[in-house]
């Protein structure tokens, strides 16, 4: 089936193919991926190989950590200003949807947080432009969601601004190549593009390690993670390992930059359709639109519901849009194949013309 399911995402066939060897015996271990230590050799250099992958493919540099955490990026919504954001400081964060707006809720419980940008009257149609707003000066950070997963949107370029760049990455990572050296901290969930859920990434860069209050428990402090690259505690050993074979797979499309054009031909494919004529409508305005979650409406909410079951029939699953937009979504990260694409065009053409509003 085509999967356009939000998350988690289609994975690589490759790299699910090589874990279903790994599970039942790792190299002739006699031991499956998932029941060797993680202090192992064989582990350790898996852990190693897929930190240095990502270092290559999304051009992190040396002063930046990597970190595989758990908790889901939910958790990094507290973690960011836990570690980065001193009592009686303040930090930025332009709310562009219901994910900036979980992670405001949580960074207030430490510090000040400034909002000089809210899409929310419009339903988070539109990203800001630069001159929509201003960073207080004094700010810690400068807090941004870049590709909002339920409406559709997606920053085609960053901020330029003095403050330091914090992003909640998971539904963009590895889709496109990013400017990392503006950032102080990316934060990604695997569970879009790039493996199972579990493992959380976290870019960050090394001399904001040392800003944390003394009060801030171990686990929740990115230093412990940082000094012991990661292996503190049991990380998620199966997920870091998927996670690995999926960087494997964008190696071999020819990495980040390949794979950038594939996903702005799939999406261009998606929203030429529905330019073409009034029958679908994109949530987004088309210069905020994202290229990962194409957010759209039909002309009624009952044609929506007849448009989600005639896919699935057609093994097109996961199209109903998110509660608080209504509508579809197709969901095309980075292991969402063209030809699903294609086949999605081609069944929204023949949905118009059998079903007239
Ligand atoms: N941030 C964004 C942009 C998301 O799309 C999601 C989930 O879809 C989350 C955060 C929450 O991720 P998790 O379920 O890993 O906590």
């Amino acid at each position: 089936a085509f999967n356009f399911n939000a998350g988690p995402g289609t994975l690589p066939v490759p790299a699910l193919q090589q874990a279903a060897r790994d599970i039942l015996d790792y190299q002739g271990l006699g031991l499956g991926i998932m029941e060797m230590s993680h202090r192992s050799k064989e582990f350790m250099a898996i852990a190693e190989q897929t930190e240095s992958l990502f270092r290559e493919l999304l051009g992190i540099p040396n002063n930046y950590r990597i970190l595989f955490l758990q908790g889901g990026a939910s958790s990094q919504f507290f973690m960011v200003p836990m570690n980065l954001l001193a009592p009686g400081t303040t930090a930025c964060y332009l709310n562009t949807g219901t994910w900036s707006a979980k992670a405001i809720k949580e960074a207030r419980r430490f510090g000040t947080v400034d909002v000089p940008f809210s899409g929310e009257a419009d339903n988070f149609r539109r990203l800001p432009e630069p001159t929509d707003y201003t960073v207080a000066h004094g700010c810690q950070y400068l807090y941004l969601v870049s590709n909002n997963t339920i409406f559709g949107t997606q920053f085609s370029s960053f901020p330029e601004t003095d403050v330091m760049l914090v992003a909640d990455m998971s539904s963009d990572i590895l889709s496109r190549r990013i400017p990392v050296e503006r950032f102080g901290l990316i934060f990604a969930g695997a569970q879009k593009n790039l493996g199972p859920a579990g493992v959380t990434i976290v870019i960050v860069r090394d001399d904001l390690l040392d800003r944390v209050a003394d009060s801030v428990p171990t686990m929740l402090r990115y230093k412990t993670h940082a000094d012991k690259q990661s292996m503190y505690n049991t990380p998620p050993c199966f997920a870091v390992y998927l996670v690995g074979e999926v960087l494997k797979w964008v190696k071999a499309q020819g990495g980040v930059e390949a794979i950038e054009q594939r996903n702005e031909e799939k999406a261009r494919l998606i929203y030429e359709m529905i330019d073409s004529g009034d029958y679908y409508r994109g949530h987004a305005e088309p210069s905020s639109r994202s290229r990962m979650n194409v957010a759209f409406n039909l002309p009624t909410a009952e044609l929506e519901a007849k448009f989600v079951a005639a896919a699935a029939k057609q093994k097109m699953i996961g199209l109903k849009g998110h509660r608080s937009v209504g509508g579809c979504r197709a969901s095309i990260y980075n292991a969402f194949p063209v030809e699903g694409v294609r086949h999605l065009v081609a069944f929204m053409q023949r949905f118009e013309r059998e079903n007239p509003a």
